[in-house]
Order: C-alpha cells, then sequence, then structure tokens
C-alpha cells in the first residue's frame, strides 16, 4: 500500500500565521511611558482632521477660543506694518508696552535684517521702530486693550 495521505497543511498553516501575529504583537498597545528612546511611534497616531470635518471645527473652535483667552489677558498679535511679522503685544500701561517677539519674527523683520547685515547686534535694539509704529495704530484703534491688575471694584 503506497497510499500515503499526508495530513492537509492547515496545521502548519495556523501555527506559523500564529507566530506571524505574536511576532507583530510586541507590546507597543500599552506604551505607559517607560522608555523615552523610542520616537516616531506617536507620528503614525496623529489624526487625521481631513476625513473628520466635525472633529477638525472642533478643533478650529479651541483655537478661536484659545485666541480670545490671549486677548481677553491683554495679548494680542499686531502685524509690523513694513515686514509683516506678528508679534504678541500686552499693553501694561499708558507708557509701558510689552512686546514678545518669537525667534521667527527676530528672523523675519526687515529692520532686524538690515541691522545684522550692517554687521549690528539686533538684540540691542528693543524694537523694530515700524512695528511700534503699527503698535501704536493698534493701541488707537483698540484693539490693544490696557491690561490692568487691578482688581475689580467690588467692595459693596
Ligand atoms: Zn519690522
Amino acid at each position: 500500500m503506497a497510499a500515503e495521505q499526508q495530513p492537509p497543511d492547515v496545521d502548519r498553516l495556523a501555527r506559523s500565521m500564529l507566530l506571524l501575529h505574536g511576532g507583530h504583537d510586541d507590546d507597543h498597545e500599552h506604551g505607559h511611558g517607560g522608555h523615552d528612546g523610542d520616537s516616531g511611534g506617536s507620528w503614525r497616531k496623529a489624526p487625521d482632521f481631513a476625513s473628520d470635518p466635525a472633529r477638525a471645527s472642533a478643533v478650529a473652535e479651541s483655537t478661536t477660543r484659545d485666541r480670545e483667552r490671549y486677548l481677553n489677558s491683554g495679548l494680542a498679535e499686531v502685524d509690523c506694518r513694513h515686514c509683516h511679522v506678528s508679534v504678541r503685544v500686552k499693553k501694561l500701561g499708558p507708557a509701558h508696552t510689552s512686546v514678545q517677539w518669537s525667534s521667527a519674527a527676530t528672523q523675519r523683520c526687515a529692520y532686524f535684517t538690515e541691522i545684522r547685515e550692517s554687521g549690528g547686534d539686533p538684540a540691542r535694539e528693543r524694537a523694530c521702530p515700524r512695528l511700534s509704529d503699527s503698535i501704536r495704530h493698534a493701541v488707537s484703534e483698540g484693539c490693544l486693550e490696557e491690561y490692568s491688575s487691578a482688581p475689580s471694584p467690588g467692595d459693596g
């Protein structure tokens, strides 16, 4: 009798699938912050708002709310009319305005670039004079509220 019937390969197949599955499934599903060495794992988890318009609008809404909060605390964005950088400005008093230059704004500002190119040190300048004009304009238009640390009158 030469009829050797081999058992079907299902068993072997199933085992190799199991192996494959097991190999794939390291323990990256709960990555509670033990190791910091593995970067890039979170990137593919980045939410895709394009496929989720409701979520996207929710995010946009919260961004608007954030901006309003900045405005409410006296911090406003002012664009330099000359070089079109935007900086955050907080008016602390009639003669005291705090300007927060981001490094990107400093890089882009034409006035600072001019100083740099002529061998000067832009850090010694307090601000771009054109931007100062823009800030004055924003104040006169009421875009910038004066920030007062005085408590609201609630004595009675
Ligand atoms: Zn400027």
